[in-house]
């Protein structure tokens, strides 16, 4: 009996391995555990794609899988399977390898659902004799090993990177960018099923919820997130480069493809979404700069917080090189966005409790920033993305909220912390026009919460950041500040108080 967790959802976990005897016949395991939602407080549109797409899954393949409904994996597991040899993919977090790993009848064969085996990006990181890992370097070496927009040894078109082509601010005057709307989903009974589910479980008082749980946005299907990749590809790609780090108040996704869920729960493989991106180029269908950003998102970015969730070990969850202790107020666990008055972090805010997604930048740089500019408990924040979102994983998690976003891990991820002041969000947005806050004012009755945050932030760690060549010259930038008491006194007297 092989046992399909609910993050491998597609065909490509079937496909038959000798490794752990998988064929086309092997009798298949599901287990819907109910432990998982009672143990922390998720959104619950997270709770229902995943349910959704799980249940989904289970009818599709019929009399071939046992759907258990448990308590727990190890119950439901004893339930059906008790003295049976059970086979699994290689699962997704520590815990659940933990878990697997425990159980006596139980063979774990390798992960799907990445291009790079773990062991070769071993064999590589190993190979740097103890230099820094550069994400760029790996991007690089998957884009060879897999002839990812290749022209024989060179990247097509001469350049491995086209940052400089993308990045821009949203077009001027432009309240949504001028792009198709994503694909959506249509709900069908399935769904109807698991909100009645939810709904109960709640009135029992069994699990708490945050969030809302409005139409499904985003796919539960291998159908449908087909459909997904290919409307993105076709209608939606073109413009993907260009504005990738760019924000409309009005127009949460811009030209993002949403695939993230559909990639994290198993239904798309990421070969075929860069594959389908690459030929869309060839075709002349969509330009270089874009294809390059998406490629390099997937068999870059993803690859590589994948990789180096295993590589940096167990431990590496509870860095906090930053020494940063504070818990998150009440107002941004329970997304009360409504309680913000800062523009852009009510936005996000907001777009988080509607959809439980929002985009790269409002995660990095307004949610993430927010935290690491209070000093806010790295795991706590953690925590908090991977309930929140629907495509939160540990996995994904981890390296880019520990390492990425709050700089806990003191550098091994980053070269810098990514923190800026209102300045970025201005440049970069439609955002800060009608706020209450001014991104140039530091102090005072309209100071902007990011501008003030950030000063802020490099007074508190200007020992550490003045010795980072990346940060040495915004940190002599303190010394120039006339009102850097004042900045101090303003932020040491923020406490948990909404911005
Ligand atoms: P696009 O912008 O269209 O990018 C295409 C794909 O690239 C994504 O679907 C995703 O699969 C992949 N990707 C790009 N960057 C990353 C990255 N840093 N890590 C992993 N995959 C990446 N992504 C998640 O899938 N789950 C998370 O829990 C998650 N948490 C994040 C937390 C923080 C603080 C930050 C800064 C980033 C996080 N990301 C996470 C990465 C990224 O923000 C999302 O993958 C992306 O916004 C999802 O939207 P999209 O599918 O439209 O992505």
């Amino acid at each position: 009996m092989h046992w399909l967790f609910g993050d491998q959802l597609g065909p490509h976990f079937l496909l038959p391995s000798e490794d752990i005897g998988l064929t086309r016949d092997t009798p298949l395991l599901m287990i819907e555990a109910r432990s998982v939602f009672r143990r922390r407080r998720f959104h619950r549109a997270k709770a229902h794609l995943v349910l959704s797409a799980m249940r989904h899954r289970a009818a599709e393949l019929g009399d071939r899988v046992t759907y258990v409904r448990a308590d727990t994996y190890r119950e439901g597991l004893a339930r059906v399977a008790a003295g049976a040899e059970v086979t699994v993919h290689h699962p997704t977090s520590y815990a659940a390898l933990r878990l697997v790993r425990s159980l006596p009848d139980v063979a774990v064969g390798p992960a799907r659902g990445f291009l790079v085996p773990t062991a070769d990006f071993t064999t590589w990181a190993d190979g740097h004799g103890g230099r820094r890992l550069r994400q760029e370097d790996f991007y690089r070496w998957v884009r060879r090993g897999h002839d990812l927009l290749m022209d024989g040894d060179q990247p097509v078109g001469g350049r491995w990177n086209l940052d400089h082509d993308n990045r821009r601010p949203p077009p001027r005057g432009a309240a949504v960018l001028p792009v198709a709307a994503p694909y959506r989903p249509r709900e069908d009974a399935v769904d109807d099923e698991v909100r009645h589910d939810l709904d109960l479980w709640e009135k029992d008082g069994d699990v708490s919820f945050v969030g809302r749980d409005g139409p499904r946005l985003f796919p539960a299907t291998r159908a449908e997130a087909r459909t997904a990749l290919r409307h993105f590809v076709e209608h939606r790609l073109g413009a993907f480069g260009p504005f990738e780090d760019a924000m409309l108040a009005a127009d949460p996704a811009m030209s993002h493809s949403l695939l993230s869920s559909s990639l994290n729960l198993g239904l798309l493989d990421p070969a075929e979404c860069v594959e389908s991106a690459e030929a869309a180029w060839r075709a002349g269908r969509a330009p270089l700069n874009s294809v390059e950003g998406f490629v390099r998102q997937i068999a870059g970015w993803r690859e590589y917080v994948w990789q180096l969730y295993w590589y940096f070990g167990e431990d590496y969850r509870h860095s906090n090189a930053l020494r940063h202790f504070a818990p998150l107020p009440d107002w941004w666990s329970d997304l009360d966005a409504d309680d913000v008055r800062a523009r852009c972090l009510r936005t996000a805010l907001a777009q988080v409790r509607d959809t439980g997604w929002t985009h790269h930048i409002p995660r990095l740089m307004i949610l993430g920033g927010y935290a690491l500019q209070r000093g806010w408990d790295p795991a706590a924040v953690t925590d908090w993305f991977h309930r929140c979102f629907v495509d939160g994983y540990d996995w994904v998690m981890v390296p880019n909220v520990v390492g990425m976003s709050q700089y806990a891990d003191g550098g091994r991820m980053t070269t810098k912390p990514y923190t800026s002041g209102g300045a970025y969000v201005n440049r970069m947005s439609d955002l800060c026009g009608p706020c209450v806050h001014r991104p140039g004012d530091r102090t005072g009755a309209h100071a902007c919460p990011y501008t003030a945050g950030y000063w802020a932030f490099l007074d508190r760690h200007r020992s550490l950041l003045e010795r980072n060549h990346r940060t040495a010259r915004a940190v002599r930038g303190l010394d120039r500040l006339a009102d850097l008491d004042e900045v101090r006194r303003q932020e040491g007297a923020r406490g948990d108080t909404p911005p």
